[in-house]
């Protein structure tokens, strides 16, 4: 299993970051997504997106994220601009996740020094500072090796057939004909 945390949200200022978080998790492969409870509109978004465009993925509230790291049982993965290099320490976490749940953990304002301590790996996708939603989105495709882009997805009630130009969606009970020739 793969979750993800949101250690902490600004409603308001973090709404669509903390969206954001949630929609990546679930596009690139990730199980489930872990939010702060006053996250509660993310939570409702993400999971409007997952019953339109499938899974599976899970959302979750928690009142205390710092817990939630806590008592992780299994490897846990906190992402900051000041950790290892992912190039350098990604074999040995998919090793690692091989036999354990990972908790990958991204921070929102200023992250308490306890989560880089409770941390089996404090991992950096580069040394500059950026985003949440961009650290962990190529972590995750690292984590997964690109085999995530190819994936299923189950019990959704639409999807987007890939276009060269335009838009298209179609009801997933519709026939997957001619989507060459479109
Ligand atoms: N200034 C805050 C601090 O020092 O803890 C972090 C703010 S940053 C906008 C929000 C989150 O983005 C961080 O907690 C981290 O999870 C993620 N992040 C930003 N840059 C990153 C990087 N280079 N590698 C991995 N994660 C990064």
């Amino acid at each position: 299993e793969v979750a993800v945390l949101r250690l902490a949200h600004r409603p308001g200022r973090d709404d669509r970051m903390t969206t954001h978080v949630g929609l990546t998790a679930r596009a690139l492969g990730a199980d489930r997504v872990v939010y702060p409870d006053n996250a509660d509109q993310s939570r409702q978004t993400v999971a409007d997106i997952t019953g339109r465009f499938g899974g599976p993925f899970e959302v979750e509230l928690t009142d205390s994220p710092a817990a939630t790291v806590r008592h992780w049982d299994g490897v846990v993965v906190h992402l900051t601009m000041y950790g290892e290099r992912v190039q350098d320490v990604e074999t040995e976490i998919r090793e690692a996740r091989a036999d354990a749940p990972l908790l990958v953990v991204v921070g929102s304002e200023k992250v308490p020094f306890d989560v880089y301590e409770h941390a089996d790996y404090n991992v950096a996708v580069t040394n500059q500072p950026h985003s949440e939603v961009a650290g962990l989105a190529v972590f995750l495709d690292r984590l997964f090796g690109g085999r995530e882009l190819d994936r299923e997805w189950e019990d959704a009630d639409r999807r987007v057939v890939p276009k060269e130009t335009g838009k298209r969606v179609v009801p997933t009970d519709e026939p997957a004909t001619d989507e060459r020739a479109e």
